[in-house]
């Protein structure tokens, strides 16, 4: 069990931490605690705590808590100064390090937290208070929470084993050195070797492995490869199968962000298929998965041209539906490298406009094209003008 910490300035919000560690299956150990210190030696506390997580709300600065001699307001801070504080106390004693995790309103993660780019940097993980409505939600960011407190326990481990030096990437991802050699031979992904703290290996595997597809696929991109809809029969078998054929990801933060190996799935589905994915249609990619695994599966139907005979290819950022490359646009990431699978947005999306209220941004490149379906230029059954 891992015990955490939620800092809020209202007493009310206490039942976040009682709600998580009741819908946490025993994971979780959430004490409540008001910001009754300035800024510094409330992080001081925390480090001493020994907590494995920090969760914190981004106004810590409404309710004026005062010392009892009647002095100043003591908590005229926000959360991103107490999270610096322990980031900085990190950079001195690294087995300090510790996952923040922001638990907030949406509209001040949406409004001022995303707006300022320091702050983000700072938390490993946002959750937003009115997610947390539902025991399937709060079950999921219990997992979450504690998925990270994990990886940071496997770092601090890994780090001690090898004499308090940080380790290569393929140890945090649990890949063998050959298959490694193979992977992960990207510069970026070679930089994890040189990294000293928990905290920024924590968000190099987030930006480069786990919140991007490329060498791992989510299960809605694992889906978009292999053709198969949504709400298809019998996922839960297909994915337990396919976790048989060791093509499911096993390492850093696996337990709360399930994936799988794109280099194995590919191996896999020319032996097993006889085709590489990317060759057949979905409909023949579908036909022949139901037969090899002898299960009934769905194919994915394109929510532009309505078939299943169109060469699906990953999960579109905004619906998680499974799209093709004809049908859809490139996205704007500003942290795109070129080993990553580039964000695309379904046609269907920008037609509905369905992406404007995911944050989504086209990239530049395809704008006049998004355009187009905008306008109603291009429409379904509507060939693309040469
Ligand atoms: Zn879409």
């Amino acid at each position: 069990m891992f015990k955490g910490v939620f800092i809020d300035d209202k007493e009310e919000e206490k039942k976040y931490a009682e709600l998580l560690t009741n819908n946490s299956s025993g994971q979780l150990n959430i004490e409540f605690r008001l910001p009754e210190h300035e800024v510094t030696e409330l992080a001081g506390h925390l480090i001493d705590q020994h907590y494995d997580f920090a969760a914190i709300d981004f106004r810590l600065d409404e309710v004026p808590i005062k010392d009892a001699e009647g002095g100043g307001q003591k908590n005229k801070y926000r959360a991103s100064a107490l999270a610096q504080q322990i980031r900085d106390r990190a950079i001195d004693q690294p087995n300090c390090d510790l996952p923040l995790i922001l638990l907030s309103q949406e509209d001040y993660i949406k409004r001022i937290f995303h707006a300022d780019l320091t702050a983000e940097d700072l938390f490993d993980l946002v959750i937003s208070k009115e997610e947390l409505v539902s025991p399937q939600p709060l079950a999921l960011a219990a997992s979450r929470i504690a998925s990270m407190a994990t990886a940071y326990k496997t770092i601090h481990a890994s780090y001690t084993k090898n004499n308090n030096n940080p380790v290569a990437p393929n140890i945090h991802l649990e890949l063998d050195s050959h298959e490694a050699e193979m992977v992960l031979n990207h510069q970026a992904i070679r930089a994890i070797a040189k990294i000293q703290y928990p905290h920024q290996i924590v968000a190099k595997v987030m930006a480069l492995l786990i919140r991007r597809p490329g060498i791992l696929l989510s299960d809605e991109h694992l889906l978009a490869r292999l053709g198969v809809s949504p709400d298809s029969p019998n996922i839960p078998q297909l994915k337990a199968k396919l976790f048989d054929f060791k093509l499911g990801y096993s390492g850093l933060l696996c337990e709360g962000w399930p994936r799988w190996w794109w280099h194995r799935l590919d191996a896999w589905s020319k032996e097993t298929l006889g085709a590489s994915l990317g060759s057949l249609a979905g409909s023949e990619r579908v036909a022949k998965l139901s037969n090899a695994l002898q299960i009934e599966l769905k194919p994915a139907i394109s929510k532009w041209s309505k078939s299943s005979d169109e060469y699906f290819w990953v999960a579109c950022s905004s619906c998680d539906h499974p799209t093709e490359l004809k049908h859809s646009v490139l996205g704007y990431d500003a942290n795109y490298q070129p080993f990553l699978e580039p964000s695309r947005i379904c046609w269907y999306c920008i037609q509905t406009g369905a992406y404007e209220s995911r944050d989504l941004v086209i990239d530049d490149s395809d704008e006049s094209l998004a355009e187009k379906i905008r306008n109603g230029k291009i429409q379904p059954q509507t060939q693309m003008p040469s």
